[in-house]
């Protein structure tokens, strides 16, 4: 295809010489109403949208394929093609096409690539999803140091942080980005990594991250001398974050978006989570990959889209600083003990737009009219939440937000003069300047909207002098406005006063058309007026939007204030709604929880009706038991209780409330989860192999402050194998990690670890046995579970009885062996497995049976068998 281009078409040789330019995405070529794609695209974007394949001329004597989209449907096409993997250029028209023509009939519009869309690009909302952030990534190498720079463009969010190789598997299942930048030079186990955690990957020449260049790039964009001016950072920072900058501007044509200055991330500040952690405490999806089921889901009760992000990136970073969070859990406990001022924030928040997004799209100079009533309706929203908080005395993070609300009175006096009430999406169309605005703009509309008047009145004119009812005054794209009456009456109009005035047109089977200089004039004073006032309005968006930008800072600063008020108010809604308590939260290692409850099983239990048993929990230093040992029942609870401690020190360290009526906690600096067996078979890892590599991860890693749960570790191998580790596992955790630990176990063995081990207790979940069956009480005790009444759990489950009694009897007589001292268990100590149940009763034989087993057929005479059929048959009567 980047072949000679003689021969071929002007358009085509200016089509083929942007396709070279952008050779791995997909080319929107604009031809009028239509995004044309040729060649290979053509066949890729006709089969990925399901939309038909045609052909269009020529090229080196063989067909073009070609297919296109409609313009103003091309948004959800786009969606289409970005959720598949592919990547698009946007080739626009960026002269009319009567310039073009000036030029010589033959010439060809001049056309360019004005925008690359990419999975970490995207800025419509059409494209993005508005409670989820949508982060572009670059990972960057220097020597022995690396670093992840994110930004989700489209809110104008620009973070850096130090990250190892180690480090970035967590980061990214964390921060979930959906395109990566990378040097070409990076090895292709990081690329498989990103892969993996489900993220595109963009290479890019290893001079993209230089840090020295990078240094310049971010200064240039900041306007400042050094990047000291932000805080120190090191090069593969910098190197990362010049690669963002400069992937942006490729990809938006030179066009930089708003971007906030960078914040860098320490480590420190972070609750550290890893991959597996995320997944098993189900944070933002279930492990089946559904919203519904998940931590969020039932925590989000906020209002806007920034709100919900900014809940989305507390709760997949819980923080350590104890201030940070004091300041989160004095907001949230302000608002919910004001119950009034939480109803008026909320119904404010309901009117507020995305801010951060439309104001994004105007500094990317692709905003609508409806982005600039956006940006109105916002500050005008928050000036009100400003009004309704001034009495009240709040807490510092409240009243710090209360205060970004406000200064934006000029803009919203000239957006509010500027803009109808309900200005259209797009400018195309013009109608969004309000009237009263510029006298010249509703004179010109005037005469546009009054045409149809004007000429009617014109016609009505026409037709009395000339005494023809039929004569009127039409329109059409080949002649504009024109007179036009039936052929029978062309004679009859030429013979009145008024034939000077006509001037003819164009004579058809049934008709003859006229114009005259009056209606010329008019014609043109009409069209005139169309375009000048679209061109005063156009000029109106553009001072409208240059004063926007002029406090861009500001106005990103309240769409934060936004955020953090919307979240505030909602964790408040749900502490209140829920009953939850504030957390205590301290530097040491304690860990007391009083009546917690898993908010996820308890919210779905109370659906259905059922209660949920809360439970307490102390791992304190004080209390002496730093490490529980769980053993219970199957389905008694233990994996839930488990997971709810995790949830609520995660829930504490995002400065939320918790599902507990009292939970002292020393912050937790790492949470490790390994729940359930799961297998990686993409990554070749058995279940077993990947119970190891977790566990490996937590025992090499964890730290005093750490919170650890382990669920059933050992399970996954030869039960000797298994105890074995496990039995390992504990002695480490406890004498080496020394972490806050609930260790849940089928290995009643373990149990006998409290005794060496000072810091560990044995804990049971309660069930009640009667008549045979269990009944979960599902109430944390101290002590150890006697047995996992595996069996009765199994016939709970429904599995066939013949089965489950079978299962009984060989377990009966595994634990009398062991009682009695004997190791195993062979085949033969136990009569085969009968497919009839204990209590099956064996039908009584049948007389025929009896005589029938007692013959030999092949010893008997004909006589003498005919005398048994004669026996028989008397039998049988
Ligand atoms: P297994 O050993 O078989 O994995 P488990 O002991 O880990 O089982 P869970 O999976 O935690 O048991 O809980 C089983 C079910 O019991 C839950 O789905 C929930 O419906 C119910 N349940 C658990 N904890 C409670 C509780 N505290 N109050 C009420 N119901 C509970």
């Amino acid at each position: 295809m980047n072949s000679v281009n003689a021969n071929v078409t002007p358009m085509m040789a200016q089509y083929l010489e942007l396709r070279k330019e952008h050779p791995d995405a997909l080319l929107f070529f604009r031809m009028g109403d239509f995004y044309e794609l040729f060649f290979e695209d053509a066949v890729q974007a006709a089969a990925a949208l399901d939309i038909a394949l045609t052909k269009r001329g020529k090229h080196l004597g063989e067909d073009i394929a070609m297919c296109g989209v409609p313009v103003h449907a091309a948004e959800g096409y786009l969606l289409t093609l970005i959720r598949k993997g592919f990547r698009v250029a946007v080739c626009e028209q960026l002269e009319d096409p009567s310039e073009a023509k000036k030029r010589g009939a033959k010439s060809v519009v001049k056309r360019g690539v004005v925008r690359m869309i990419t999975p970490g690009t995207l800025t419509e909302d059409s494209l993005l999803q508005a409670r989820q952030d949508n982060f572009l990534a670059a990972f960057s190498q220097v020597r022995d140091k690396a670093a992840l720079a994110w930004t989700d463009m489209s809110s104008g969010a620009l973070h850096v942080s130090e990250c190892s190789l180690a480090e970035l598997s967590p980061l990214l299942a964390r921060l979930a980005p959906k395109e990566m930048l990378i040097s070409q030079s990076a090895e292709n186990t990081i690329e498989d990594l990103i892969l993996e955690a489900g993220c595109s990957v963009t290479r890019l020449a290893p001079a993209s991250f230089d840090s020295a260049s990078a240094e310049r790039r971010l200064c240039d964009l900041y306007k400042i001398q050094s990047l000291d001016a932000f805080g120190g950072f090191h090069r593969a920072e910098k190197g990362a974050l010049g690669a963002i900058v400069e992937y942006l501007s490729l990809t938006q044509k030179g066009n930089l978006p708003f971007l906030r200055r960078p914040e860098k991330e320490t480590a420190l500040k972070s609750v550290q989570i890893d991959a597996a952690t995320r997944r098993n405490l189900e944070l933002t999806e279930t492990l089946s990959g559904d919203k519904q089921g998940s931590l969020l889901s039932v925590i989000d009760y906020t209002i806007t889209g920034a709100g919900a992000r900014l809940l989305v990136n507390r709760l997949t970073n819980p923080v350590r600083d104890i201030s940070i969070l004091k300041d989160r859990l004095d907001a949230v406990e302000a608002l919910a003990s004001y119950a009034d001022l939480r109803q008026d924030l909320r119904g404010n928040l309901k009117n507020i737009p995305d801010l951060a997004r439309a104001l994004s799209r105007v500094s990317l100079d692709r905003a609508g009219p409806r982005d600039l009533g956006a940006i109105r309706t916002s500050l005008a929203t928050a000036l009100l939440i400003h009004k309704t908080c001034e009495s009240q005395v709040l807490p510092k993070e409240i009243d710090s937000a209360i205060h970004a609300c406000i200064g934006h009175d000029d803009l919203i006096g000239v957006l509010d003069a500027a803009l109808v009430s309900e200005p259209p999406l797009l400018a195309r169309d013009g109608g969004y300047v309000a009237a009263g605005y510029i006298p010249e703009l509703d004179n010109l509309r005037n005469l546009r909207n009054d045409s149809r008047s004007i000429i009617a009145s014109l016609q009505a004119e026409y037709s009395e002098q000339c005494d023809i009812g039929s004569l009127k005054i039409k329109h059409n794209n080949v002649l504009g406005y024109f007179i036009e009456t039936p052929a029978s009456y062309a004679s009859k109009m030429m013979a009145t006063p008024l034939a000077d005035i006509f001037i003819h047109r164009q004579t058809t089977a049934n008709a003859v058309r006229f114009t005259t200089v009056v209606l010329s004039e008019l014609e043109t004073k009409i069209l005139n007026a169309g375009a000048q006032a679209l061109i005063l309005e156009k000029q109106v968006f553009d001072q409208l939007t240059a004063a926007i930008l002029e406090t861009a800072a500001e106005i990103h600063a309240t769409s934060q204030a936004i955020a953090v008020l919307d979240t505030s108010c909602a964790l408040a809604e749900l502490a209140s709604k829920k009953s939850w308590s504030r957390p205590i939260l301290t530097t040491d290692q304690r860990f007391a929880i009083v009546g917690g409850s898993h908010p996820v099983v308890e919210a779905a239990l109370k659906k259905d009706g059922g209660n949920f048993v809360v439970n307490d929990t102390d791992l304190s230093p004080q209390s002496g038991s730093s490490l529980w040992l769980l053993t219970g029942p199957n389905m008694a609870g233990k994996s839930t209780f488990l997971r709810q401690n995790a949830l609520i020190a995660l829930l504490a360290q995002i400065g939320s409330f918790v599902p507990a009526s009292k939970a002292e906690i020393g912050v937790v600096s790492q949470i490790f989860s390994r729940v359930g067996a799961s297998d990686d078979l993409a990554r070749g890892r058995s279940t077993f192999m990947v119970e190891m590599v977790e566990t490996a991860a937590i025992l090499n890693q964890a730290d005093e402050n750490a919170l650890v749960i382990l669920d059933e570790i050992g399970r996954g191998t030869a039960t000797y194998d298994g105890l074995s580790i496990a039995w390992a596992t504990v002695e480490h955790l406890h004498e080496v990690n020394k972490c806050r630990t609930l260790f849940a176990t089928h290995y009643h063995e373990l149990t006998a670890l409290h005794e060496p081990l000072e810091r560990v207790m044995n804990a049971t979940v309660k069930v009640k046995e009667w008549d045979g069956e269990i009944i979960f009480l599902h109430e944390v005790t101290k002590g150890a579970a006697d047995r996992s009444y595996g069996v009765q759990v199994a016939k709970l489950a429904g599995l066939p009885l013949a089965v489950t009694e079978r299962a009984q009897e060989v377990l009966t007589k595994l634990e009398a062996d062991n009682l009695a001292g004997h190791s195993g268990i062979s085949a033969e100590d136990l009569p085969l497995f009968s497919a009839q149940p204990k209590n099956y009763v064996t039908p009584k034989k049948s007389k025929t049976d009896e005589i029938l087993e007692t013959v030999s057929p092949d010893e008997i005479t004909p006589q003498e068998a005919l005398n048994l059929i004669y026996e028989l048959k008397s039998s049988e009567s």
